[in-house]
């Protein structure tokens, strides 16, 4: 028997019982009449315990050839220790070790296995089966066991079905670039893996699966930051039968039971904004709303007063951080040099103090007197003790420049509490945006999206303005998910192919599949796919999706254990008929 327990389970109560344990040696204590080894495996750590003239010569001999990672079998009995450990479970009691083996030697690893480690990111990747072997990556992929597992039970608990969609497709058009994969037996000819099911899951509804989800691999090949990889897992849905309403109800419902279930916190009914009100407040299609700050637009008051910066501008907007009043010049001149960096592009920063005496002393005295500065206070509902900080420029771009500044001051306030949890529902998001570069129309959801039935008459004269009964859900300002109600109608996909400047054949020849099906009994049907790393990383409190992925890829869209992707033999590209041209990327 190569165990009897494991490293996590003894107590107190075990005393004098005789076991055997299984697992990694952590650490050895060696202080000459007393050896101590930590053993580990995934369920914790337990003491064993060697004492000289008491364990046999022999077994300190061995013991003493041990070396860290080690994988070793031991025998012996359970005793009390002497000085407990209260932070570990297994910390009241020891082995008294009757019996060593070793299954298996270790190389010294080349960083430490421990909580936190000396082992550099690039060395971490290389070696990941040893990182895997580190607490903190074990919780995340045990918080990662528990998400998908509850998930699961709940859509179950919904009547979904999970129904597996095929990864060699066709590609499909969600914005990104797809990975493709060369077919053997169709030479010249590639398959696409997808960037989400979602042709296939309405398919299943036009089949009548009526409530459709899987736990899903998609793909996209686009440039990675901290929370994207190139393959990444959704759990993805679909309804027929529904309004959107019965959507955001559904999966309101899972994420409130997820957060009851693993988190024992209590979320209150989601909030709705619209994408409108959340750009003008907000700045920002994924509002984070565990603080305040919000945006006050002061266009009609700033404007006139002969201070070009604003009169040139086509929109004036700040945000008032409240309590940071007493902020020094080297400190306000941080933030400016914040908002100038080239990641965020504005011009200056304007900045309006609310003395504790009444008074204002701003960056633009010369221009606004103190009556005026109040009217801005009021706008603000500014305190005495209070700072305005307010920028200036092009909407979209002053938008997404003063979002920038608040999340800064969130953090810099420390208003991000990772332990509270804010989710919202963003809806009305317009449906098309348009792409300058390109000279037209991209779906801003995806092609699939349908319009507010009450905007469809404008589809032809002024598709800019049109709504979707598109959705996102936000939770402390990352999206974790998205979805839309479908068109399920031949003619409407039709017309919104050609919007996205698609000729019938083309969209013929590449979604042929799906407008056909809708001529076969299409039901009313939509749906939504949430990050599920995203998800993970997010109740766990952190960033970055990596930790929260067993086997992730680097910055650069490689794996550096298997040194992947690799060049493929000239057998194997003569097979699939390509040629590898030299000198380009
Ligand atoms: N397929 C969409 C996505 O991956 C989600 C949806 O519309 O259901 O974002």
């Amino acid at each position: 028997m190569l165990r009897s327990h494991t490293c996590g389970e003894l107590r107190i109560e075990d005393v004098n019982k005789k076991v055997t344990l299984s697992g990694w040696v952590q650490r050895i204590r060696d202080k000459g009449s007393l050896i101590w080894i930590d053993l580990r495996d995934r369920y914790g750590i337990t003491q064993l315990l060697l004492e000289e003239g008491r364990s046999a010569q022999e077994l300190i001999d061995k013991a003493r050839t041990l070396g860290r990672e080690f994988v070793i079998s031991a025998r012996g009995t359970v005793i009390e220790r002497v000085s407990k450990n209260h932070k570990m479970p297994t910390g009241d009691i020891e082995i008294d070790l009757t019996g060593i083996e070793v299954l298996n030697k270790s190389k010294i690893p080349p960083f430490t296995i421990e909580d936190n480690t000396d082992g550099g990111e690039e060395l971490r990747m290389k070696y990941r089966y040893l990182d895997l072997r580190r607490n903190p990556l074990r919780t995340n992929l045990a918080l990662r066991h528990r998400l998908s597992l509850e998930t699961r039970k709940y859509l179950d608990s919904q009547d979904f079905f999970e129904i597996e969609t095929p990864y060699l497709i066709k590609s499909t058009p969600e914005g990104a670039r797809d990975f493709v994969v060369p077919s053997r037996m169709n030479r010249g000819q590639f398959y696409a893996l997808p960037q989400s099911p979602q042709t296939f899951k309405q398919l299943l509804m036009v089949a009548g699966y009526d409530r459709y989800y899987q736990l899903v691999k998609c793909f996209r090949d686009e440039d990675l930051r901290a929370d994207r990889q190139p393959e990444f897992t959704q759990i993805d849905c679909e309804m027929a039968f529904v309004e959107q309403e019965d959507v955001l109800d559904t999966f309101e419902g899972l994420i409130r039971y997820l957060f009851r279930e693993i988190k024992g916190v209590n979320i209150e009914k989601l909030p709705r904004m619209t994408y409108a009100e959340a750009m003008k407040t907000y700045g920002s299609d994924k509002p984070d709303i565990r603080f305040g700050m919000k945006f006050v637009e002061l266009n009609d008051v700033a404007k006139g007063k002969g201070f070009n910066v604003f009169d040139d501008a086509e929109l004036v907007v700040g945000i008032n951080t409240e309590s940071c009043g007493n902020y020094s010049r080297k400190q306000l001149d941080k933030l400016t040099d914040f908002v100038k960096k080239p990641q965020i592009g504005a011009k200056g920063l304007v900045y309006v103090k609310y003395n504790e005496d009444g008074t204002f002393k701003s960056s633009v005295n010369k221009f606004f007197s103190q009556e005026d500065l109040k009217v801005w206070a009021e706008k603000f509902g500014a305190n005495p003790g209070d700072l305005m900080l307010i920028l200036s420029g092009e909407t979209d771009a002053v938008r997404r420049q003063l979002n920038e500044l608040r999340l800064e001051m969130g953090n810099r306030l420390e208003l991000r509490n990772p332990e509270v949890f804010k989710p919202l529902w963003v809806v009305d998001f317009p449906l098309l945006e348009w792409d300058a570069e390109s000279g037209r129309y991209h779906a801003m959801h995806h092609p699939f999206t349908s319009p507010k039935p009450e905007h469809e008459h404008l589809l032809e004269t002024e598709p800019g303005s049109v709504s979707a009964n598109a959705y996102d859900i936000v939770i402390n300002g990352v999206e974790i998910g998205g979805g839309s109600i479908r068109i399920h109608n031949r003619e409407l996909q039709k017309q919104m192919f050609k919007l996205l400047g698609f000729s019938d054949e083309e969209a013929q020849a590449q979604f042929g599949f799906l407008m056909n099906a809708f001529e076969y009994g299409a039901p009313p049907h939509g749906g939504i796919a949430l990050g599920f790393d995203r998800l993970v990383a997010l109740f766990a409190g952190q960033d970055s999706i990596r930790d929260f992925i067993a086997f992730p890829k680097n910055n650069s869209g490689r794996d550096v254990m298997i040194d992947s992707p690799s060049p493929i033999s000239q057998e194997q590209l003569d097979e699939l008929g390509l040629r590898i041209v030299e000198g380009e990327s």
